[in-house]
């Protein structure tokens, strides 16, 4: 009975829990070498408090997001009373679609959402360059990218915000958490105030998250994961749930609260071990990238010029559906780390629907039916990603 996790988390250890008082805002200023983060209590909190900052004061209503990209991220703009605009992917690519972007910005966009996706740095330059045009705000979701640096400055600093995540399952973990980060003091100063408004100390969901975290530490082994994911995962495969099945069954309700101090300790703990981490999973994804690379028909996501990623998994583009449902069918439950990133383009999420503006997203449906992940979690043994490799190779050759 072992499963190995989706995507690369860091496991804690019990001296993480064993720990008080550090400063874990400053702790992460001096691991990005960036100005001093701000937490918050996840990464959809932290896009709320940009979002809410960004509305006062303007009469801009309208956000572009990605249309290939985590449903909550759409859930936040319309929390703050915003209207969703998706903008298409480009073709075989999780990056924005940048001609069609630069035509649905205009006088009314408040600001653009650029995601780093699995890890994977996007190509900022034009995004930047269309938001300044039309003076809009550029918000980097860096949720999955921590550690990630494009032209040497961590990410999420190029736009005029940035966030991560410390969700299970996104790296360095409070259970659940966000790291905002912006690169004018102003700023600054006021996603503080605005944070203060609206996600004051709520001990409830502290006691509850500390319990979760308690979980975590406890069960994020391979033996603990058969339990904790493969068991629920499976169960939802077998009815067809696919949306539950990678966690992507989210709702309006939104916690907004701070991140206590236990919670914080803890993350500034693990972070002492995370540039180490960091270093293997690269070094891991280097070695196994040239094998993946030599797969005929997959295309294997890598970063561009300027950029270096993380690497909690792969994303991998198969030639069309039947194929990969056909890899997934032989990997999804097997316990190798298969899984896939979200279900649907945002149109399709039933609780979505008719919510979102510009829904003609054929790029980003395609590559939600074409793409699956494979976890690079040092826990998966070159024999057992071998065999994905082997899985992989027969059902692309015909
Ligand atoms: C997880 C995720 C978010 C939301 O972060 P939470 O901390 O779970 O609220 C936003 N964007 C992307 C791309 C994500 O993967």
């Amino acid at each position: 009975m072992r499963e190995i996790p989706p995507t690369a988390g860091l496991p804690l250890c019990w001296r993480d829990l064993l720990s008080l008082g550090h400063d874990f805002e400053a702790d992460l200023a001096t691991f990005l070498d960036a100005p001093l983060p701000q937490i918050t209590c996840s990464g959809t909190a932290a896009e709320i408090i940009t979002l809410r900052s960004f509305q006062n004061g303007s009469e801009r209503r309208q956000v572009i997001l990605p249309a290939y990209t985590c449903p909550l991220v759409a859930l936040a703009v319309l929390h703050c009373g915003l209207t969703p605009v998706l903008c298409d992917l480009a073709p075989d690519h999780f990056d924005l679609d940048h001609e069609r972007l630069a035509a649905l910005c205009g006088p009314q966009t408040l600001a653009i959402v650029v995601t780093h996706l699995g890890g994977r740095v996007a190509n900022l330059a034009p995004v930047l360059h269309i938001a300044a045009r039309h003076g809009a705000y550029v918000i980097e979701d860096a949720a999955q990218a921590l550690g990630a640096r494009w032209r040497g400055q961590p990410v999420g600093l190029a736009g005029d915000a940035g966030f991560y995540s410390l969700a299970v399952g996104k790296g360095l973990t409070t259970f659940e958490g966000g790291v905002l980060l912006a690169r004018d003091a102003a700023l600054r100063h006021t996603l503080r105030m605005t944070a203060a408004a609206i996600a004051g100390p709520d001990r409830r969901w502290e006691w509850r998250r500390s319990l979760e975290l308690l979980g975590y530490a406890l069960l994020y082994r391979p033996v603990g994961l058969a339990l904790a994911y493969g068991w629920p995962l499976r169960r939802a495969l077998r009815r067809g749930r696919l949306i539950e099945a990678v966690g992507d069954d989210f709702s309006d309700a939104i916690p907004l609260h701070t991140l206590g101090r236990w919670r914080r300790s803890v993350g500034a703990r693990a972070l002492e071990r995370l540039p180490a981490f960091l270093e293997t999973l690269h070094a891991q994804a280097t070695r196994r990238l040239n094998r993946l690379v030599q797969i005929d028909g997959l295309r294997v996501m890598q970063d561009a010029d300027e950029a270096q990623g993380t690497w909690p998994f792969f994303m991998l583009l198969l030639p069309d559906q039947p194929t990969r449902d056909a890899a997934l069918a032989q990997l999804w439950h097997s316990g190798l780390g298969v899984s896939r990133l979200y279900i649907h383009a945002l149109p399709d999420y039933p609780y979505l629907a008719n919510r979102l503006s510009e829904t003609d997203t054929p790029h980003a449906r395609d590559f939600a039916a074409r793409m699956l992940t494979l976890s690079n979690s040092p826990w998966l043994g070159e024999a057992e990603f071998e065999q994905v490799c082997v899985i992989l190779e027969r059902t692309l050759t015909p």
